[in-house]
């Protein structure tokens, strides 16, 4: 296929899928999944595991939110700690140009790094500046960083990392009555931070903490484009103008800046789901499927 093939096949794809989409939710998206204006006052709270979930799979959804008038509010799940990350940065060349499928470096392909590959120092205020500059681009009312560390391997540390995240959104959620949460669709993402982040959720609507509960599933970009909406039971299609600016914090992970902290480490960790995101104006938005399993999954 040329190009221009591809081009068009995705286009028919996407009108296809948006088609059968509004068919299967027409009724929904007017009455259930539509941002209520009536509840102007109350935050919409949206939960990023880490530094660049939010770009990837809940910008579309913050913009719609705020769109409806709702006061939107991010949070940073974890300190997003990454060992592997910080030996990719020290690296020379820089690994990203040598992969079977290469990715341009931000850097041009030399970083000029000796960072400590404890994965904390270093990573974690430069991932956490590439989320204020991506929040800043989506306009968010206010941003909480709930500090924890992303440690979930082990079945004790995983637990732990569950019952940090209940205890804060709990007191978000005694903070801000009537607020609507949305988290990762952990149990479709599948990775500790995202899982942990649902089965929070799953215990705090269980105990009647919180209620009105949205996921969305962040990891579908690596799918291909017409499995994406598995497992989803509403596709949000992007308009135009909110696409440009979910696109802006995306940038904000594969910008080269070191004056300002930005070293492009978004597009060192995940350049796949990112680009993946950033050529598709959908979000995946689930409720908590009837069979839900709490616990880590390998
Ligand atoms: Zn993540
Ligand atoms: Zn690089």
């Amino acid at each position: 296929m040329t190009d221009t093939d591809q081009q068009s096949a995705a286009v028919s794809r996407r009108t296809v899928l948006a088609a059968g989409a509004l068919t299967a939710v027409a009724v929904a998206s007017q009455t259930r999944w539509a941002p209520a204006a009536s509840a102007a006052a109350k935050p919409a709270i949206f939960y990023s595991p880490h530094q660049d979930d939010e770009a990837i799979g809940l910008a579309g959804s913050i913009l719609e939110h705020k769109a409806a008038g709702r006061p939107v509010y991010l949070v940073l799940v974890t300190d997003g700690a990454n060992p592997d990350l910080a030996q990719r940065m020290n690296a020379d060349p820089c690994p990203l140009t040598t992969w079977a499928s290469p990715h341009p470096c931000a850097a041009g392909g030399h970083h000029g790094l000796s960072w400590p590959t404890d994965g904390t120092s270093k990573i974690v205020a430069a991932r956490t500046a590439e989320f204020m500059a991506s929040a800043k681009a989506l306009g968010v009312d206010k941003v909480i960083n709930f500090k924890i560390p992303d440690d979930g391997g082990t079945p004790a540390a995983y637990n732990k990392l569950v019952s940090r995240i209940t205890t804060k959104v709990k007191s978000l959620a005694e903070q801000y009555p009537g607020a609507s949460h949305k988290f990762s669709a952990g149990w479709l993402d599948r990775t500790a931070a995202h899982k942990a982040s649902s089965d929070a959720a799953y215990r705090l609507m269980n105990d009647g903490t919180i209620s009105d509960v949205r996921f969305n599933h962040i990891y579908a970009y690596v799918r291909p484009w017409d499995r994406r909406a598995d497992g989803a039971s509403y596709v949000l299609n992007i308009p135009g103008s909110h696409m440009a600016i979910k696109r802006n914090s995306i940038y904000a992970y594969n910008t080269w800046a070191p004056s300002r902290n930005l070293y492009a480490l978004g597009y060192h960790s995940v350049p796949d789901w990112l680009e993946g995101a950033h050529g598709d104006p959908r979000e995946f938005v689930c409720t908590l499927p009837s069979d839900y399993r709490l616990g880590k999954i390998d």
